[in-house]
């Protein structure tokens, strides 16, 4: 590899992220297109059915996972005051969802070694306004749902898990989504599948089933197609009132091909995870996650590495800088929410208020990681993370 030119002006930039879309997916976007049924029919139908025989679970799909989790945390109807325990290494949206929902996120920090939730902090930020708990399955690794369930007890507190990353994860031998009470997937382009944006909830309740649905749908009990299909005529009515967060069949037109290409993708992934881990073996300014401790499988959604900024005369951002230039994309999962200024603002955060957190927000960086990612790219990645290690070494 090193005999390749280091002008980045001859190099290809490889991407942080790329879907992989083939000539099915394709084809069946041209099918829903000729059909004049662009929006949610048969094809929705088709793609949640996927999860209920997969999971044995209901499934409810919607145009993100942010909008899956708004739809759940709405219908669990919080108050004011009502407090949330969740984590402060995620996405913005799971957090904001619980400020727009009125309720008022409480952070705990996470274990340093896996960036997962640390769930023995939960018992010492319980209140008699704690609500609900929800717990990100972050990189593609479970959290410890048995010790979050263990810490509730007999308490009447929800777990909405943000399965945005989890998707074919296992925990204790189970699927992701299979056993909890609700679990919210993603598929953004970025993630283990795509259908370009979607979201899908799942949950075992007959009844909440039920009112995620109507709420996703203005309400009304039946949307176009049903009626449309079932021959009901154009009647409907309110039960209460509802967002308009329906998937398209456009979207699921993706979906239904992704899906079946769920295990293959999360192989790929996996193995060039294992790749990374072992060509970056040998770079001491670089530090990988750990694996957690109790029996899981990881679906590796990111592929996060942590500088050992003491070792260094650069911090992270001056790093990517350096390392896109050299035309290796990257991604930055996540920068920790309570410092952003928001929520920093509202409730007066501060460094030190989560200490594993806030150091890794400020070393880590997500590396490329798509089944189309070619094992020369790696390689490439990895001799310019070298390089760069030595170049700012301190
Ligand atoms: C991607 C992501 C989300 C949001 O998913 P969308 O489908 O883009 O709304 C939520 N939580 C986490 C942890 C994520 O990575």
């Amino acid at each position: 590899m090193t005999t390749a030119s280091n002008d980045p002006k001859e190099l290809s930039h490889i991407p942080y992220s790329l879907p992989t879309l083939d000539q099915d997916e394709i084809q069946e976007v041209m099918n829903v297109v000729k059909s004049g049924w662009i929006t949610s029919g048969p094809k929705v139908a088709q793609f949640e059915e996927q999860f209920q025989k997969w999971l044995g679970k209901h499934a409810i799909s919607e145009t993100s996972a942010t909008a899956g989790l708004h739809i759940v945390l709405h219908a669990l109807g919080f108050k004011k005051g009502d407090e949330v325990i969740t984590t402060a290494m995620t996405w913005p949206s799971t957090v904001n969802l619980i400020e727009l929902v009125g309720a008022t996120p409480v952070f705990v920090d996470v274990d340093p070694d896996t960036l997962e939730m640390d769930v023995t902090q939960i018992q010492q930020k319980l209140s008699k306004r704690t609500r609900a708990v929800i717990p990100v399955h972050y990189a593609g690794q479970p959290c410890d749902l048995d010790a979050i369930q263990h810490i509730i007890g007999r308490r009447k507190i929800h777990v909405v898990e943000d399965a945005a990353h989890a998707l074919g994860t296992t925990y204790k031998g189970k699927l992701i989504g299979s056993f909890g009470e609700v679990a919210i997937f993603s598929f953004h382009p970025i993630k283990n599948i795509t259908t370009a944006e979607g979201g899908m909830i799942v949950c075992g309740d007959d009844e909440f089933a039920r009112r995620l649905r109507l709420i996703r749908f203005h309400g009304v009990q039946r949307n176009a197609w049903q009626r449309y299909a079932q021959g009901g005529g154009p009647q409907y009515d309110v039960e209460e009132p509802g967002f308009k967060y329906n998937m398209t069949d456009l979207q699921a037109a993706l979906g239904i091909h992704q899906f079946n290409k769920l295990e293959q993708f999360n192989q790929a992934r996996t193995q060039q995870a294992l790749r990374y881990r072992k060509l970056l073996a040998d770079i001491p300014e670089i530090a990988v996650l750990k694996d957690v401790p109790y029996p899981a499988t990881h679906a590796w959604q990111l592929f996060v590495v942590k500088l050992r900024l003491d070792m260094l005369t650069v911090g992270r951002d001056e790093f990517v800088k350096a390392l896109n230039e050299e035309k290796v994309g990257t991604g930055l999962h996540f920068l920790a929410v309570h410092l952003l200024s928001y929520y920093q603002k509202k409730y007066g955060y501060k460094r030190g208020d989560l200490p594993h957190t806030e150091a890794a927000s400020d070393a880590i960086f997500s590396l490329p990681l798509y089944p189309r990612l070619k094992e020369q790219e790696q390689e490439r990645v990895v001799d310019t993370l070298r390089r760069l290690c030595q170049k700012y070494r301190r």
